[in-house]
């Protein structure tokens, strides 16, 4: 077993972090950073060439992900990482040729409307209907927690097209213009104060029969794919690997509350749990590699992907609590020239709650992991 990275891989992570460092400060004078990586073909760069891809491997797309999720840069969108796979897998010819090239431009911004008030866990419970009429359907219902909602052009969406069918069996699965006539959009506001998701109404809309991916009644198989794309991303580890290298930092640099002349890292419970975090950190990062590397020998992580997202988010939270409580009631500031590391320990706080429950909640996770993993009988 060799753990490291070759030396081609270690190359394209210098040239990943060069443009980086050269292009994102230009995001402030208004140029965007992804139609960048789009012209340099890495927002698809695992795709197939056919479609616009370079087939890069998956070891150089974890680099390349590890490098960009590390400085906070946007180096995928929902369109490169979830809707543009499930078309290649799905898709009819004619829905490759009208929608791939535009998200390998990164011409469309996507949501997903696939949670509902009564189907969250249970997706498969969801109710919104789409009727056929004709060579559309018609589609009343209402979604939840759409992310990216009010600016997306196009959804994702799972609807109800055979009622008397067992749940799993009658959802179909479309790609709807999110400008079409009878949507309404109602941002909901999240304690961080944004209004990251919304609740979508659909009343009467009309979404034209060929937006349909995959066949009528069998739109859950297609979503399951669309979901273990979205599993399997490394950022929920990696996003926090930054934070803790500058709390670290800061905690060096800080004179502990008590007038001992030592630093915040001097002081025994938090010099403690950074060192714990740290490892975990080490473990985290080992479960992504291990992913990468399953998918690199085609083979499909499932309760591994789990395994990752569960361990990732949580251990998130545990660092923002650290820090935290490291930081005193000056680190409860989001923000303002008071706030110890420009609030970001406070905002991580606030945002780190809902990452255990998108994507599948902790709950849900530990029970694929159960069964698929250790073989456990169903509860
Ligand atoms: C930040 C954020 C962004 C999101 N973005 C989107 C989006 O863009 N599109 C979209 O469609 N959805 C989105 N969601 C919704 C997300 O997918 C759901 O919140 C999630 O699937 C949980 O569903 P629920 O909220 O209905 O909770 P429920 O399913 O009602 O769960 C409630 C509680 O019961 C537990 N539970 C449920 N079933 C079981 C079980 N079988 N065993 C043990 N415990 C169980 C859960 O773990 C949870 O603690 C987003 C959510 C968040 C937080």
């Amino acid at each position: 077993m060799e753990f490291r990275f070759t030396l081609e891989e270690e190359a394209f992570r210098k040239e990943v972090r060069e443009f980086i460092r050269s292009e994102l400060p230009k995001v402030r004078q208004g140029e965007s950073f992804t139609k960048k990586l789009a012209e340099k073909g890495w927002l698809t760069m695992s795709w197939p060439k056919e479609y616009g891809g370079q087939e890069a491997d998956h070891m150089r797309q974890l680099v390349y992900n590890e490098e960009m999720t590390y400085h906070r840069a946007p180096g995928q969108t929902m369109g490169t990482d979830r809707v543009g796979p499930t078309i290649i897998i799905f898709g009819t010819d004619e829905q490759k040729a009208e929608f791939l090239p535009r998200i390998v431009r990164d011409e469309l911004a996507w949501c997903q409307g696939f949670s509902e008030p009564g189907a969250g866990s249970d997706l498969a419970s969801l109710q919104t209907r789409a009727v056929r009429d004709g060579d559309y359907y018609v589609v009343n219902g209402q979604k939840i927690w759409t992310s990216n909602a009010q600016r997306a052009d196009y959804m994702i969406l799972l609807a109800r097209t055979d009622p008397d069918a067992p749940k799993h069996r009658g959802i179909s699965y479309f790609l709807l213009d999110m400008k079409s006539p009878g949507i309404t959009i109602q941002p909901l506001i999240q304690m961080t104060g944004q209004a990251g998701f919304s609740q979508v109404f659909f009343d009467n809309v009309r979404v034209p029969a060929k937006n349909m991916i995959g066949e009528v009644n069998r739109g859950w198989y297609v979503s399951t794919a669309t979901l273990d794309f979205e599993r399997s991303g490394i950022g929920r580890v990696i996003g926090g690997v930054r934070l803790l290298e500058e709390l670290v930092e800061y905690a060096k640099a800080t004179p502990a509350r008590d007038d001992s002349g030592k630093t915040l890292f001097d002081v025994p419970h938090i010099r403690n749990e950074l060192a714990d975090i740290a490892i975990g950190f080490r473990v985290g990062r080992v479960l992504c590699y291990r992913v990468a590397w399953m998918q690199a020998r085609g083979l499909v992580p499932n309760y591994e992907a789990s395994m990752n997202k569960l361990f990732g988010t949580e251990l998130n939270q545990r660092l923002a609590r650290i820090g935290l409580n490291s930081l005193g009631l000056a680190g409860q500031l989001t923000g303002g020239p008071s706030a110890p590391l420009a609030g970001r320990i406070a905002q991580n706080y606030l945002q780190a709650v809902s990452l255990t429950i998108a994507a599948g909640t902790s709950e849900v996770n530990r029970n694929i992991i159960a069964q698929r993993g250790l073989g456990l009988p169903r509860d």
